[in-house]
């Protein structure tokens, strides 16, 4: 148990971190209108910093990860390791207020709504201002799930030891490109952008596994006789919604390389895992059925950024999944090895 003056200490560890790296904090509240941006992030933030905590938790780990909010507009997000205080690894998620800020205009306005009445019917019981909460919290929290990934994953680690960052170096997504690399299938002999493309990867897989297995909270309160059609709504909502954020991310774009896998596979991932959380919940339900039902809302949610003048390309998503998993897996399962010491979640034998 700790003490409260031990969280006064670890708080002010973390302000004096940030104070010295010049990040002002944004300190959302809760306030009358549910549907604000302050109140959406507050919430947001709120119920992944219990999300982080029980995970810590149950793997019973000398971990603090404190995720907090940079008052900053553009769309974007860092994972750092702070040190350590009295044997706690201390690290901290740090998302800007452009994710809310900025990527309210891509899904408020009359196009998203008739999206919404055209691709989401299961769902018109449910106000439209709630869908739009689940998109905009979709976002946030693919983010959010993304830098825990590169945390609980030993990403940080990884990179510390493979002097590709160091200690106490923010690790900043990156909307701009990487040098074109030397590939390679063997794990021993890839470049250090390659290594980074890994970490990339696996924080994606990760993401999508952490964010399927806890999506029950935007699912739990629709208890309707149609329980299954609605979980489906939802999950091809968050999955169109995180589309549309990594869309705005994407790389590809500048005319090079990207490190992180093109939009339609990470959310192809994510729909690969929310499948498989699907199918836990409705194990009579065909998994493939599941799984193009949400293949099916990435390609829709492509043609809502072309037609947005989000300029990713014309896709063949199912083709493109397959494409990643035959190129990426093998790697990736070397990978998983090397990682294996650096995993937070796993005990050390
Ligand atoms: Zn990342």
């Amino acid at each position: 148990m700790k003490s409260s003056l031990y969280k006064w200490w670890i708080s002010y560890r973390y302000n004096k971190w940030l104070a010295h790296r010049g990040y002002k904090q944004w300190k959302p509240r809760i306030n009358d209108d549910e549907y604000s941006i302050a109140t959406m992030a507050k919430m947001s933030q709120d119920i992944f910093q219990e999300e982080i905590d029980e995970i810590i938790n149950i793997a019973n780990k000398k971990l603090i990860i404190k995720a907090i909010y940079l008052d900053d507009d553009e769309i974007n997000a860092f994972a750092s390791k702070l040190g350590k205080s009295n044997k706690y690894d201390l690290y901290i998620i740090a998302l800007n207020k452009g994710i809310f800020s900025g990527i309210n205009k891509y899904i408020s306005g009359n196009e998203f709504e008739s999206v919404l009445d055209k691709n989401f019917s299961s769902l018109k019981n449910i106000p439209k201002k709630d869908l739009y909460r689940i998109s905009m919290w979709s976002i946030s929290k693919s983010i959010m799930y993304h830098e825990l990934a590169h945390i609980l994953r030993g990403h940080l680690e990884f990179l510390i030891d493979e002097k590709i960052i160091n200690i106490n170096d923010e690790y900043i997504e990156i909307k701009t490109n990487d040098k074109h690399s030397e590939k390679s299938n063997n794990i021993e002999k890839i470049s250090k952008t390659e290594k980074i493309r890994l970490c990339e990867n696996d924080a994606d897989v990760h993401a999508a596994r952490l964010f399927s297995a806890n999506a029950c909270t935007f699912t739990k309160k629709s208890n309707t006789e149609k329980q299954e059609e609605i979980y489906l709504g939802i999950y091809s909502l968050i999955i169109f919604s995180s589309h549309i954020l990594f869309s705005i991310f994407d790389q590809t774009s500048y005319g090079n390389e990207s490190r992180y896998p093109q939009p339609v596979i990470r959310s192809a991932i994510y729909a690969s895992q929310f499948s498989v959380e699907y199918s836990k919940n409705f194990p009579e339900i065909e998994f493939e059925k599941i799984f193009n039902v949400l293949l099916d809302s990435v390609a829709k949610s492509n043609d809502y950024c072309r037609n947005i003048n989000i300029p990713p390309g014309k896709y063949d998503v199912y083709r493109k999944f397959q494409e990643w998993k035959v190129t990426q897996m093998s790697l990736m399962n070397s990978f998983d090895k090397v990682l294996a010491k650096y995993n937070l979640l796993t005990p050390k034998s």
